[in-house]
């Protein structure tokens, strides 16, 4: 068996809702979408079944993969429908829809419901990609709220630059959000985890934690707010070859890297196929029994080559891992130039051991 395993430990995971949900203060919507950021959504969502107040999916066919796993706890669809026929599924499953745009709208009043929705109306306070604009969602709630076709809808909105503390766009977002909300009723949701950890404004009824969830800070570093996350995916594989290079001898494709000194030099089963990201090659951290060793080389699409020089007792079988405890997947996501959510979700071909 090829040796790249994704172990996801559901105990991390429950650790991070409640403290994501204790933070947030009110109730919290555990955001399992996209496969739980690469997680496994069915079992991320059965581990918290028992002490969440309800999921967050992209879609509809993400919340039917939940309801078929027998979960029943409220499923809100975030990106809402896509045609009017998925309407009918979302009131049979008694599923929670986003309406963020006028054509959703429609399609939800034009529908003849037997019982009615529940509905989260999404405004665009400044981020500018979903939502009614500020002037026009007083509108928009009223039709809802008059249609007789919702029973409670949610005001919702998103943040751009949650993740970016000292900015105050999010306090302007807030602000928006806020003036235009003004005396129509119901329930607010507005904070991701970047929101929840530094935003206390932004702490309302509902919160939607997504990454925080897995163990990964959406923060800059040097934010101590994430220490008490647990990184619930450790992704893991193992030295299958050893090379001895002499000095000034190049490894890899495109010979990127020459050896500064006499090398040994380990082969990881783990490349870009894999969701490792290619970018991140000279220099990038791995792990082996807690000692932080580097990549050299370019990441290829089924193997890495990492200098094992300075540990002597690593060889052929050694564990090595990629991202989890010894080296965070938000150091390996900036030495390729991108996020930790974006490493996640990308996981592909490993075993996935659920502990
Ligand atoms: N709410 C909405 C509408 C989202 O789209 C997302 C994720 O992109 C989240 C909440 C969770 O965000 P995060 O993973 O940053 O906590």
């Amino acid at each position: 068996m090829r040796p790249l395993i994704a172990s996801i430990r559901l105990e991390h995971f429950r650790h991070n809702y409640e403290l994501a949900r204790r933070q947030h203060g009110g109730r919290a919507l555990a955001v399992v979408k996209a496969n739980a950021y690469g997680h496994g959504a069915v079992r991320c969502a059965q581990a918290v079944a028992d002490i969440a107040d309800g999921y967050a999916v992209a879609c509809l066919e993400e919340a039917l993969q939940l309801r078929e796993a027998g979960l029943t706890l409220p499923i809100l669809l975030l990106e809402g429908v896509f045609e009017a026929a998925e309407l009918r599924e979302v009131e049979q499953h008694g599923l929670w829809l986003v309406v963020q745009s006028q054509q959703q709208l429609d399609m939800l009043l034009a529908s003849q419901p037997a019982k009615p929705y529940r509905v989260w109306l999404k405004m665009d306070s400044g981020m500018h990609r979903a939502g009614f604009f500020p002037q026009d969602y007083a509108a928009a709630y009223q039709r809802l709220a008059e249609s007789g076709k919702v029973d409670g809808i949610v005001k919702m909105t998103h943040f751009a630059r949650a993740d970016e503390p000292a900015l105050s766009a999010t306090a302007q977002q807030m602000e928006t959000f806020d003036a235009a909300c003004a005396g129509l009723p119901g329930e607010v949701s507005v904070a991701n985890s970047a929101a929840i950890m530094v935003h206390e404004r932004t702490r309302r009824d509902w919160g939607r934690p997504g990454i925080m969830l897995y163990g990964a800070t959406p923060l800059p570093a040097g934010y101590a707010q994430d220490a008490a996350l647990k990184p619930v995916m450790r992704l893991t594989s193992r030295v299958f070859g050893v090379r001895e290079l002499a000095a000034g001898e190049p490894v890899g494709y495109g010979a990127t890297f020459v050896t500064e000194r006499p090398t040994r030099v380990g082969l990881i089963a783990c490349g870009y196929a894999d969701g490792y990201p290619r970018l991140a090659s000279t220099g990038s951290p791995v792990a082996i029994d807690g000692v932080r060793l580097r990549i050299i080389g370019r990441v290829s699409m089924d193997m890495i080559t990492v200098d094992l020089t300075d540990l002597p007792a690593a060889g052929i079988g050694s564990e090595v891992e990629l991202w989890g405890d010894s080296v965070n997947v938000n150091e390996v996501a900036a030495q390729a130039g991108t996020i930790a959510y974006e490493l996640l979700c990308n996981v592909k071909r490993a075993h996935f051991v659920y502990c």
